[in-house]
């Protein structure tokens, strides 16, 4: 047997070319991809031979010298019946290793390295007095998350059966003169079972799209626009990266009363005429019930007058803001003569300029 026209390589074939020529090899001969294959088992024991002399520089410079292959060239170069690659001091698994990945990905049990989920983003409408009160909301989301049928694996959970290889044992023996040699099954990893074939229902994704409800707490005072973050509520990660999270945008509603700026709230109130110029108490309606607020003489329209700690509060440090109040003169809608006489005198004494 030429171990060249094994691998189908030249003579003179450099290192690369002979991991080129197994690795091809290997892909159609491996015993896992022909479970139950003798001749592709047979077969793929002299690649795996071919490549182990010619790979070794020591080894491969003996056998074009003429020598019979084998570690300590005791080993006759025909006869691979017998043939046994763990009691030959070659570490099955660390000789090929990262060929051997490759042959399994190439079978498609592919694992890509950790991803995070991908961040998912919602709108939340939310009343004025909630986003001053704060609470919870019950959200329905969808979402990817793990296959409940496989749970993530991408598996049929059910066993496909034992292993063609190692007819279940879990170990491959071998026969060297009257000497019977056992090692792990390679096709199952020692676990004698076949394979489990891909899920079904995610198509061996392991992630399936489905609604679920997420309870979002809303902060006192949130304001229109801000983002409530939920970790871990994004889509579930791929090949056990963590989830992303979920982003809640918040849009808050009007008030027939009240307006938001920052954590300052804003209102008017209607005051008298004779209230403005003389001096009065009113009584407004804040967030915490009826105060009162003293207007006073000579107050203008559109003055604004502050009642700290009546605002909002605070998303950051739970203190409150500001009730702002501004002020707007009323005239009375109807004016009878004896009203228009005292403004019509209120007129002459008052000849201050009111425009620039
Ligand atoms: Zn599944
Ligand atoms: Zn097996």
């Amino acid at each position: 047997m030429d171990l060249y026209i094994v691998l189908g390589v030249q003579q003179g074939a450099t290192e690369s070319e002979i991991k080129r020529a197994y690795r091809r090899l290997a892909r159609r001969f491996h015993p896992d991809i022909n479970p139950g294959d003798q001749t592709a088992e047979a077969r793929f024991r002299q690649i795996l031979e071919a490549y182990e002399t010619l790979i070794d520089p020591a080894r491969r410079s003996r056998y074009d010298a003429g020598h019979p292959i084998g570690v300590d060239g005791a080993q006759p170069a025909s006869g691979f019946e017998g043939f046994d690659f763990s009691t030959r001091g070659v570490d099955y698994s660390a000789t090929f290793g990262d060929l051997f990945a490759e042959v399994l990905t190439e079978r498609g049990a592919r694992q890509p390295a950790p991803q995070r989920g991908a961040d998912l983003h919602m709108e939340m409408q939310v009343t004025f007095e909630e986003a001053l009160s704060g609470g919870r909301r019950v959200m329905t989301v969808t979402r990817r998350d793990h296959c409940r049928m496989c749970a993530g694996s991408g598996r049929t959970r059910t066993s496909a059966g034992s292993c063609h290889v190692c007819q279940g044992t879990g170990a491959v023996r071998s026969v060297r003169g009257h000497m019977i040699f056992s090692r792990s099954c390679g096709a199952c990893s020692g676990t004698g079972q076949q394979r489990p074939r891909a899920c079904e229902p995610c198509a061996g994704s392991g992630q399936e799209t489905r609604s679920e409800t997420v309870s979002v707490r809303i902060p006192p005072g949130v304001a229109d626009g801000d983002r409530l973050r939920v970790p871990g509520k994004g889509n579930v990660g791929i090949s056990g990266g963590p989830a992303g999270d979920l982003y809640a945008t918040v849009k808050v509603g009007p008030h027939p009363v009240f307006r938001r700026d920052g954590d300052d709230l804003l209102m008017s109130v209607n005051v008298a005429v004779h209230e403005a110029g003389l001096g009065a108490r009113v009584e407004i309606h804040t967030l915490d019930g009826t105060a009162r607020l003293r207007i006073p003489p000579g107050t203008q329209s559109g003055q604004r007058f502050r009642l700290r700690g009546h605002g909002a509060p605070s998303t950051r440090n739970g203190q409150r803001g500001d009730l702002i109040v501004e002020v707007r003169i009323m005239l009375p809608r109807l004016l009878d003569e004896r009203s228009k006489e005292l403004l019509r005198e209120f007129g002459k004494i008052n000849v201050e300029p009111v425009r620039e």
